[in-house]
């Protein structure tokens, strides 16, 4: 066997993916010291408490409470804890030691990350993360080294398993949301607080950090528009799959050329949104993630699998540990983030899309006419409409047309359901537009309004 030198590991956590780690790196040793060029010693494992029960058995005795001396003399520390304190403390005391970086915490990264990364770069460390964002999906790795030589226009990513799989589940059996998330706690796709997914904010946190290494600039977390998707219901859900889409929650990080002489921006933004059924994202079943990347020379690019779950991540995890090993064995001061581009993030109201408008209006003659009108002034164009007539008595559907056979339906009983597709239109003259259409005589009712990407 090779006499390869011995780099001391820490371990800080073992958790769901902390002790597959661990368990990785005993049972695969020899194989990780021939990648690595380096033989990985698992020097401890620090833990709140060392008599929690474990996923995998593990030898107790790499077991400490104390996790800064365990940091102290390592090559390499992978910070499994999660959450910001004292994960963001031991992190910093890992870089000022020496030790090279690798975490999966996506929460301490789109908080904390230029901190973390301007400490690595002053004493020339390294900071692994592909963890951080979809799990065992490699996007990190891809962003930062295939693609550093292009330039990333657009990223759509379905990055949050546990939306996508309710939202799949609601597609595929026209069932409530409610129900699904219950069900979904229940299996353990989904947590007892499901806040951080159905809200978007898990999203949110990998938008950033996707967006700050695609387009070499620092997003911060505020700078992410973010939506949920506890307003999705059923009866929309239905009317995406009739109009030919399906809703997934979206993690869209954009380029945006620039405007009226000043220069390029980008859009970082998380909110659920219409995808044409025939889009690579609209087959991301599940609880898996995938991430869209445009690239000017690359074109088009789709990541899937896995976005989390122990031993996935544990993949990713061990990916980034190789690297750090090799880069320890070969030397040389680390490559750092990429932030010079230095690009402002817009707000929401200047991000262009297509929409979906969905309307609940008088059933009368002339109400498309003026629908039309107030669209028309507020610099929203439509692509298409569909009208379906609502019994008065019943709420019942009673027939359905395309626009000109709409206007010559009108019964003067009761209500009709309008939805129209949108040509691209500004944010901002959207919500303008809907707000003055919401206040006309003709609406009785905004039902939903959606935007539609992957164009
Ligand atoms: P977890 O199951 O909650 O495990 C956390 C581990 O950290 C536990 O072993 C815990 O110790 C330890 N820990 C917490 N606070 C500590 C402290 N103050 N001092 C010492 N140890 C402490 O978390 P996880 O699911 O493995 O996630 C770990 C990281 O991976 C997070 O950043 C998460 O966002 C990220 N991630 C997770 C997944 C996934 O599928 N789970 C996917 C992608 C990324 P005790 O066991 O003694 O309580």
């Amino acid at each position: 066997m090779t006499d390869y030198r011995t780099l001391r590991v820490a371990l800080l956590g073992a958790g769901a993916v902390g002790s597959q780690v661990a368990d990785l790196l005993l049972r695969h040793g020899d194989e990780l010291a021939d990648r690595a060029g380096a033989k990985l010693e698992l020097a401890g494992i620090a833990v709140r408490d060392l008599d929690a029960k474990r996923d995998v058995d593990l030898p107790r005795e790499l077991f400490t409470t104390d996790a800064d001396t365990l940091i102290v003399g390592s090559d390499i520390v992978i910070e499994l804890m999660g959450g910001i304190e004292p994960a963001r403390t031991q992190v910093l005391h890992a870089i000022a030691s020496g030790a090279d970086v690798v975490t999966a915490n996506k929460a301490l990264l789109a908080t904390h990350g230029s901190e973390v990364f301007e400490a690595a770069d002053q004493v020339g460390a390294e900071v692994y993360y592909e963890a951080a964002a979809a799990g065992a999906i490699p996007i990190i790795r891809p962003l930062r080294d295939s693609l550093a030589g292009d330039r990333v226009v657009r990223i759509m990513g379905i990055v949050n398993g546990t939306t996508n799989y309710i939202l799949d589940r609601m597609d595929t059996e026209g069932a409530d949301f409610g129900d699904v998330l219950a069900q979904a706690q229940a299996l353990g796709y989904a947590e007892a607080d499901p806040t951080a997914d159905v809200e978007g904010y898990d999203a949110a946190q990998k938008a950033a950090i996707l967006a700050s290494l695609a387009f070499h600039t620092t997003v911060p977390l505020d700078a992410v528009h973010r939506e949920g998707i506890t307003a999705v219901d059923a009866a929309m859900i239905e009317s995406a799959r009739h109009a030919g889409y399906v809703i997934k929650l979206l993690a869209v990080c954009e380029r945006l050329a620039g405007e009226n002489g000043g220069g390029e921006s980008i859009s970082v933004r998380v909110y659920p949104a219409l995808v044409e059924r025939t889009h690579p994202l609209a087959s991301v079943h599940g609880a898996n993630n995938a991430v869209f990347v445009q690239a000017e020379a690359a074109g088009d690019l789709m990541f899937y699998g896995a976005g989390a779950g122990g031993v996935q991540t544990a993949s990713a995890v061990l990916g980034d540990v190789v690297s750090a090993a090799r880069r320890h064995i070969a030397g040389g001061i680390g490559v750092g983030e990429s932030t010079r581009a230095n690009l402002p993030a817009v707000p929401i109201g200047h991000v262009i899309t297509r929409y979906q408008i969905t309307l609940e209006v008088d059933d009368q003659p002339g109400v498309l006419a003026t629908v039309a009108g107030i669209l028309s002034e507020g610099r929203v164009s439509i692509a298409t409409v569909e009208q379906t007539v609502i019994e008065a008595s019943s709420g019942a559907v009673v027939s359905t047309g395309s626009a000109n056979e709409a206007q010559g339906s009108a019964t003067g009983a009761g209500s009709a359901r309008l939805v129209i597709g949108t040509h691209k239109a500004r944010e901002q003259d959207l919500s303008e537009t809907v707000e003055r259409l919401a206040a006309s005589g003709v609406v009785e009712r905004v039902v939903s309004v959606l935007r539609v990407e992957g164009n």
